[in-house]
């Protein structure tokens, strides 16, 4: 008999994305006549940047030589790219970062999800509240039960307080998806001394960096003393370059980082993530790895700002123009996501039914990324500039009825 993972049943159905089409499916069939702009959904639109194009078409040129093909690469990615992501994202940074704390990978998702096979499924897990929902659904998957949620709400500034209780895993993603928001340094600091104070560890989600324009916002976790020794920082290409569909990131494991075994001996994480990428990940394609080569020149580098400024300014437009419909909205400075409160009377879901009904715009309930996120909504930044203005135009008339 083939016994099931029955966690797999302790999952909540994930309801979301499903009842949105099926909400936009009905009112496009009792209102044929009606054009209808998405903001709902977080991948991009832009496509990817010709500097980068052109690094693909010459790989796939070199795939296609018997002298320069190349089979199986790397499982950790090759170090052409681990090199320039050494200099560019840390080094310039003023953060140490060697070349063999990196594994590129083909998804933060996949890496997020992941990464807890290496720790005890007896550890006490913190998720923030409302949150991507990967966190919280591979945790379960895997069987733990200790999972505690730190709501990151308007109330608390969407500063998540430390947990009362000790926990051993943590999990942060700033810039927040679905919230927007970051933290400052010395908030982060908090966290990470918590962590250094509890030998726990962060998963620091930092897929949003590159929408980063305020200062004093950290990049990366390791700009805060003695991240290094609690964090794995996990970042991604596909929002940064226009990767949903091509698929690379990287994840860093530094080697001072240890976790410990029942009887307190420490082991390097490090040496755990090899292990695992070694035996299950056979490694990001050639052609992928050297499209994101591409991106660190400098013609590629100016490119891809270029389309970053493009969905910022799109964040700007909503957050704005929201403002000025009387919406109180907070994200959108430091990502491309605007997390809005629903108006008084509403929950998240009768604001996105009257939205949808009222202005033919779509976005996200904020319920459906955790408890917390009720009475809130998320719009993203990803659509057109068009679409963007007129989704915004039309929720500021009808704000006005
Ligand atoms: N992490 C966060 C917070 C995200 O919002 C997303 C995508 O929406 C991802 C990770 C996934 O990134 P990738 O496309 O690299 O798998």
């Amino acid at each position: 008999m083939s016994y099931i993972n029955e966690n797999f049943l302790d999952l909540q159905e994930s309801y979301l994305f499903s009842t949105i089409a099926k909400k936009v499916e009905e009112f496009t069939k009792k209102h044929p006549e009606k054009k209808i702009i998405k903001l709902g959904i977080g991948d991009v639109t832009r496509p990817i940047v010709p500097t980068v194009v052109e690094a693909m078409k010459k790989a796939a040129d070199e795939m296609g030589k018997k002298e320069t093909f190349r089979g199986y690469g790397p499982e950790q990615g090759y170090d052409f790219l681990r090199e320039k992501i050494v200099e560019f994202d840390y080094k310039k940074r003023g953060i140490d970062i060697q070349k063999d704390e990196i594994f590129v990978s083909d998804g933060a998702k996949c890496d997020t999800g992941n990464i807890g096979e290496i720790f005890s499924t007896n550890n006490t897990v913190a998720i923030t509240d409302p949150v991507y929902p990967v966190y919280l659904d591979t945790n379960i998957m895997a069987g733990r039960k200790n999972i505690i949620y730190i709501p990151a709400t308007s109330e608390n500034k969407f500063v998540p307080d430390l947990p009362k209780e000790k926990v051993d895993m943590i999990y942060l993603c700033f810039p927040n998806n679905p919230t927007g928001t970051v933290l400052t340094k010395d908030q982060l600091k908090v966290w990470v001394d918590y962590a250094r104070n509890n030998k726990s560890v962060i998963l620091f989600d930092s897929a949003y960096e590159a929408f980063i324009t305020e200062e004093n916002v950290p990049h990366s976790i390791y700009e805060i003393e003695g991240a290094k020794e609690v964090a794995i920082e996990f970042r991604s290409f596909s929002k940064t370059a226009g990767f949903t569909g091509v698929r690379c990131a990287y994840t860093v494991v530094p080697k001072e980082l240890k976790g410990y075994t029942k009887d307190g001996k420490e082991v390097e994480l490090n040496k755990l993530w090899n292990r695992r990428q070694c035996t299950k990940f056979n490694g990001v394609p050639y052609l992928t790895q050297k499209a994101a080569e591409a991106m660190y020149t400098e013609k590629g580098m100016e490119e891809i700002k270029e389309n970053i400024q493009y969905y910022l300014e799109n964040a700007r437009i909503i957050r704005e123009g929201l403002q000025e419909a009387g919406f109180t909205v907070y994200g959108g400075v430091n990502a491309p996501y605007i997390w809005l409160k629903v108006p008084k009377g509403h929950t998240s879901w009768s604001f996105f039914d009257e939205l949808l009904e009222n202005a033919g715009v779509v976005g996200t309930p904020g319920v459906g990324f955790g408890e917390h996120g009720e009475g809130y909504f998320r719009l993203t930044a990803f659509g057109s500039r068009e679409n963007t203005i007129e989704a915004i135009q039309r929720i500021i008339l009808d704000s006005r009825k």
